[in-house]
């Protein structure tokens, strides 16, 4: 290709107009701030008090601008920016914000240095709201982790929001015990009354864990006929085994289906939680395998 250079006819000229490139900017949800690290002034352009929730006239400092970050990202925001002053460097994070009104808002934040005499004298950047695209990205992954039929979490989940979760972490630590559940020769129905049947039992027997443990962590299909259920940690283990016993006996016995009761039973393993995610999910597998092995229809709990 051959480029145009006769300065007559192609100059482009350098875009000047601070205006004009922040409304530009305001297009795609970007907007420019800086902060004075000596007397913390913060400068902001329209976009950011959009961001905030705040009115460019009201009064506010830069700790009422931290304090409307949610948590979990201000700690990450607040590591960051001390980690880029110190260096000196550069950082970007996604942030969630809760703008005063309580409506959640998230955005990408860029931040750079600007160095005077070897000491960092502001922090500057941009933000761009970004709460569209998460919410786009929350459904994929929300359908991605979602089974279809019973309209509970698959085995994606489950690994994720058990199986994942590191030891020592609080999202962990409120989980007790790990219950899972099979149904009982699964594939006799099927052959007896068809996959569409199948379909329906399995889908029934979903819902109904979920209603009989309201309060549990997490309630997935992680396999075909497999279930599993995460228990909360707010029971002693002797008490939750007897609340799970008790619970048994709500579960469904029998699904309705084109004027026919197909009865149905499970077996279930319980585990408590005294290690990693791992070790329950394999101890509550070995005792499920026990109840399938003593005959069905039953509960057994790790020792
Ligand atoms: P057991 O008592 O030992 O659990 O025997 P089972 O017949 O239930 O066999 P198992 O649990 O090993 O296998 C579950 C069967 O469930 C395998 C497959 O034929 C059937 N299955 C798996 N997914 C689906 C599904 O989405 N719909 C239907 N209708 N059947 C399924
Ligand atoms: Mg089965």
């Amino acid at each position: 290709m051959h480029l145009q250079t006769d300065r007559q006819r192609s100059t482009i000229r350098p875009l000047t107009d601070g205006n004009l490139v922040a409304q530009a900017a305001a297009l795609v949800g970007m907007s420019a701030w800086s902060c004075d690290l000596a007397s913390e002034a913060l400068e902001w352009t329209p976009g950011v008090f959009d961001i905030f929730g705040l009115d460019a006239g009201t009064r506010f400092e830069r700790q009422d601008t931290v304090a409307l970050y949610c948590e979990e990202s201000r700690e990450a925001m607040l590591r960051l920016r001390a980690g880029a002053i110190e260096t000196p460097s550069a950082f970007s994070m996604e942030a969630q914000i809760r703008q005063p009104g309580g409506e959640l808002r998230w955005m990408r934040l860029a931040a750079r240095t600007r160095v005077e005499n070897g000491r960092v004298v502001q922090l500057y950047g941009m933000k761009q709201d970004i709460t569209q695209d998460r919410l786009r990205w929350e459904d994929l992954r929300r359908l991605a982790e979602n089974d279809a039929l019973t309209g509970l979490g698959n085995r994606a989940r489950f690994q994720s929001e058990f199986l994942d979760l590191p030891e020592g972490s609080e999202r962990l630590a409120r989980i007790g015990a790990l219950a899972l559940f099979d149904l009982d020769d699964f594939k006799g129905i099927n052959d007896r009354w068809g996959h569409a049947a199948g379909d329906t039992c399995i889908a029934r027997f979903g819902q109904r864990l979920a209603e009989t443990f309201p309060n549990a962590a997490l309630v997935a299909r992680i396999g075909g006929d497999e279930f599993a259920v995460a228990l909360p940690a707010t029971v002693r283990p002797a008490a939750l085994e007897m609340a799970m016993r008790r619970r048994l006996g709500r579960l469904v016995t029998q699904v309705e289906w084109q004027e026919t009761s197909i009865p149905i039973g499970f077996s279930a393993g319980l585990a408590f939680l005294t290690g990693s995610p791992e070790a329950a999910f394999a101890a509550a597998d070995a005792a499920l395998y026990r109840a399938k092995r003593s005959g069905r229809n039953a509960l057994r709990v790790a020792a």
